[in-house]
């Protein structure tokens, strides 16, 4: 993160996206919207009654199978790790995220859409002051196949390592400063790993009716089969970085420090998150 710049931001103007949702196969528009200082990222659902609206905080996430869902009420939004991803990369800590349905536009399976709306709209600093977080002490957490250890740290670091064995994908590793150029060049164009056996379920369940071999990494009995080819050698890693970041903007502060993790995945994410709202919350800070 810049640390030269100590103010919250929102962004500049108002910016739109439109394109096929991944599990309805309806056409979806995202705007984001600018917001006051200290309101933090706002999801709001303008196709239902009375526009309601979803903070995006750990304490919001019912859902973690397939992405991150957050809900408030009656009103739903899924798959928001991927816009939470690029607005914290570039330090947006206010915004109205405005959606006309449950689901974002898929894009390509990356954050590069999202990237690409924020340097559109351009970043408006604000007169408050942002807010960080920082662990006291270590926060080791064990779930399932996933470890995640967090230490402070001067800025937002994360290091990550996964594990397809017996895949092309093999073992991969990235360790990096998330900050707005890292997250640009070397994060946000990486997409999410689809395996074809889950996506023929998925069709057979009338789910990922926008899901094509164009907006994910699809591997076929250990092989790659989508038309693009990787974009990085270890782009999996790249997006489980991407998907990091997303999942633990729901902290909804700025992050002084270093996630190392082994085989992350959106459930244990949530839960180290939720963990250090809880604490922050105790600690009323
Ligand atoms: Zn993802």
């Amino acid at each position: 993160m810049n640390n030269k710049n100590t103010k919250q931001n929102t962004v500049k103007k108002s910016v739109s996206y439109s394109g096929i949702a991944l599990h309805t196969g309806v056409r979806a528009h995202l705007t984001i919207n600018p917001a006051p200082e200290s309101s933090g990222i706002i999801f709001r659902r303008i196709d239902l009654p009375d526009k309601p609206s979803v903070l995006a905080t750990a304490m919001n996430v019912v859902d973690v199978r397939r992405g991150t869902t957050i809900a408030a009420g009656n009103a739903a939004v899924s798959t928001v790790e991927h816009v939470m991803a690029a607005l914290t990369a570039y330090n947006v800590d206010n915004a109205i995220v405005d959606m006309d349905g449950p689901e974002p536009p898929i894009g390509d399976g990356s954050a590069l859409p999202y990237v690409e709306m924020l340097q559109k709209s351009g970043i408006e600093e604000q007169k408050a002051d942002a807010l960080y977080w920082s662990p006291s002490e270590p926060i080791i957490t064990e779930e399932g196949v996933s470890t995640s250890i967090i230490v402070p740290h001067e800025n937002f670091k994360i290091s990550c390592m996964v594990d397809f064995a017996g895949t092309p994908l093999g073992t991969q590793y990235y360790s990096a400063e998330i900050t707005r150029d890292e997250f640009s060049e070397n994060i946000a164009s990486a997409r999410t790993l689809c395996d074809y056996k889950d996506l023929e379920q998925l069709i057979a369940m009338g789910l990922v009716k926008g899901g094509s071999l164009d907006n994910a990494i699809v591997i076929h009995d250990g092989a790659i089969i989508s038309k693009e080819g990787l974009r990085f050698p270890d782009e999996l890693v790249r997006h489980k970085v991407l998907d990091l970041v997303g999942d633990f903007s729901l902290i909804g502060r700025r992050l002084k420090a270093h996630i190392i993790t082994i085989k992350p995945g959106h459930a244990t994410n949530v839960i180290v998150a939720q963990k250090i709202v809880q604490t922050m919350v105790a600690e009323n800070k």
